[in-house]
């Protein structure tokens, strides 16, 4: 065969909370060096995801079912969580979740913890990455992380996630509770990282920013894939277009707007004499 494994091949897999299927059947790919968005509306199973392919759900009270996850080629199932960083996925979980009262230089040193491979030499070089990045997260090393503001708390949870020198980055909702502008900051971060080499797979409720950074996208509803495809194609797509981009179908809108000032139809009944 040949050519390069995807950095994630997530295959049939069926997760959920006790008798809560989250997830049914799903698969999808993250090809090497790709950015892959999965988009869905609240509760579509998209943290589940992450979690599954970061071996974190039992934590949340949850579990694989069936289906497997490949990383370069090789099953991440039966890992533990450290074993997955150590396989190069790191995660930045939803709501940023830095350790408030740690230092923000003691919030990176923390995401360096879980990482086996690296020496002093890799955690240096991996701070200066994370400092080139987010200079603000030099400037304010000494602050506890929770004086910084909300997008400089995202940006700490992804340095944080970037200390591992991961090869693939699960990013969940970094722009949520974020103004448009510090939204367009991460993604331009967010773009930057992959452009060093790194694959991403963010989940988002923000399609419109998602569409800008990915290359291909799937949307999850009630925890089944329902649309995939190259994310230019979907951000085209009608039903993209209506249900997460708020583009209203023009035709129907005019349909609408004419059925509002049309005079009113009698109907059958009312026109029979
Ligand atoms: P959101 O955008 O709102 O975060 P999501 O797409 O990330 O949503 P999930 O958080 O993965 O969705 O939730 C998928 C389903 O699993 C939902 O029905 C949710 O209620 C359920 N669920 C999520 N976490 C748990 C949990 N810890 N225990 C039980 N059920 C859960």
């Amino acid at each position: 065969m040949g050519g390069t494994a995807p950095a994630l091949e997530v295959d049939d897999l069926t997760a959920g909370y006790g008798p809560v299927r989250a997830l049914r059947r799903v698969s999808l790919t993250v090809p090497a060096g790709a950015v892959v968005t999965v988009l869905g509306g609240n509760g579509a199973g998209k943290s589940t995801l992450l979690r599954a392919v970061s071996r974190t759900l039992r934590f949340h009270g949850g579990s694989v079912v069936s289906g497997t996850v490949r990383r370069d080629g090789r099953p991440l199932d039966g890992l533990t969580p450290d074993r997955v960083v150590a396989a190069g996925v790191s995660q930045v979980p939803e709501g940023r979740q830095v350790f408030a009262r740690m230092t923000v230089e003691d919030n990176l040193r923390a995401g360096a913890l879980g990482d086996r491979r690296g020496g002093r030499a890799a955690r240096s070089a991996a701070l200066r990455r994370v400092h080139e990045l987010f200079p603000v997260l030099a400037d304010r090393a000494r602050q506890p992380a929770g004086l910084l503001s909300g997008g400089e708390q995202q940006m700490l949870a992804v340095g944080r996630a970037l200390m591992a020198a991961p090869g693939l980055l699960l990013l969940d909702e970094p722009s949520l509770g974020l103004a448009p502008l510090m939204a367009a900051r991460i993604a331009d971060a967010v773009r930057e990282i992959n452009a060093q080499g790194t694959a991403v797979l963010l989940v988002e409720q923000n399609a419109a920013l998602a569409l800008r950074l990915a290359s291909h996208a799937y949307v999850l509803e009630v925890g089944e894939v329902t649309l995939s495809g190259p994310a230019a194609d979907l951000a085209a797509s009608d039903e993209v277009r209506r249900r997460y981009l708020g583009v209203v179908d023009e035709d129907a809108a005019a349909d609408a707007a004419d059925a509002r000032t049309a005079p009113p139809v009698l109907s059958r009944w009312e026109a029979t004499p």
